[in-house]
């Protein structure tokens, strides 16, 4: 899979590096190209932001460098181009599935006040929210997406089983996981999972799955 990420911030990419998708992309599994929108103004000081029309705090990102950026990477639009932005729709496992579909996404990161409604208008097919809250650039929640959606893309996990039996696979949370010592601060393993009864294991964690799903996220139950 290929991804592309339109940013002012290319290094903190650099993070990508480590652990599972590290590996991923060392393994060519992944791509992950960070493209710095400053080198694609044509201010001649490198301006890429200016004040809103209209008045208000802050700057807002200027459209021509971001146009440039995504149509630099993507001249014949075949990416599928993404907005990070709270006024997108909630990222969840069904559009992380969906995404993890596609050969190639791209990503837009904002800054300051957000970008320019009319190069979002022009160059973009979906904004993809993080959560009900407001950071300070795209980049981390772009990191939250390419995490999410690589662990999915095949091969980046040893075993498809990962996927299978995690948290929102079947609509569910997880079951507790145990290993070893068996007996910590007191607290012992529950006993069935010691069994090696391998119908009572998955029905101990069925009902975990229920009881703590039920606890913490009614709403999932109820869909
Ligand atoms: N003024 C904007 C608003 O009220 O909707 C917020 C702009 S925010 C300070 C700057 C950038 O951070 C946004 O353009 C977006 O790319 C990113 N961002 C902030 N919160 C986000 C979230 N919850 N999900 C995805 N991206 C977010």
């Amino acid at each position: 899979m290929r991804i592309d990420v339109a940013t002012l911030f290319p290094e903190m990419f650099d993070c990508l590096s480590y652990g599972v998708i590290g590996r991923a992309i060392e393994n060519k599994l992944i791509s992950v190209n960070a493209e710095n929108i400053r080198d694609h103004t044509a201010d001649k000081h490198g301006k890429c932001d200016d004040t809103p029309f209209g008045g208000g705090a802050g700057m807002v990102m200027t459209p021509q460098p971001i146009h440039d950026t995504i149509n630099a990477l993507d001249p014949d639009r075949k990416a599928l181009r993404i907005y990070m932005s709270p006024k997108g729709k909630t990222l969840d496992q069904k559009t992380v599935l969906r995404l993890a579909q596609r050969e190639w996404i791209l990503i837009l990161c904002g800054n300051y006040e957000g970008v320019d409604q009319r190069v979002i208008d022009e160059d973009i097919d979906e904004e993809i929210s993080v959560g009900d809250y407001v950071l300070t650039g795209g980049e981390l929640p772009a990191m939250v997406l390419i995490n999410a959606v690589a662990r999915y893309v095949k091969g980046v996990l040893g075993s498809d089983r990962s996927t299978d039996e995690e948290s929102f696979s079947d609509g569910l949370l997880e079951y507790p996981q145990y290993t070893r010592p068996r007996n910590f601060l007191g607290k012992e393993v529950p006993e069935v999972l010691l069994s090696g009864d391998h119908a009572a294991i998955a029905k101990w964690r069925r009902e975990k799955q229920l009881e703590i799903t039920r606890l913490r996220r009614p709403d999932l139950l109820e869909k």
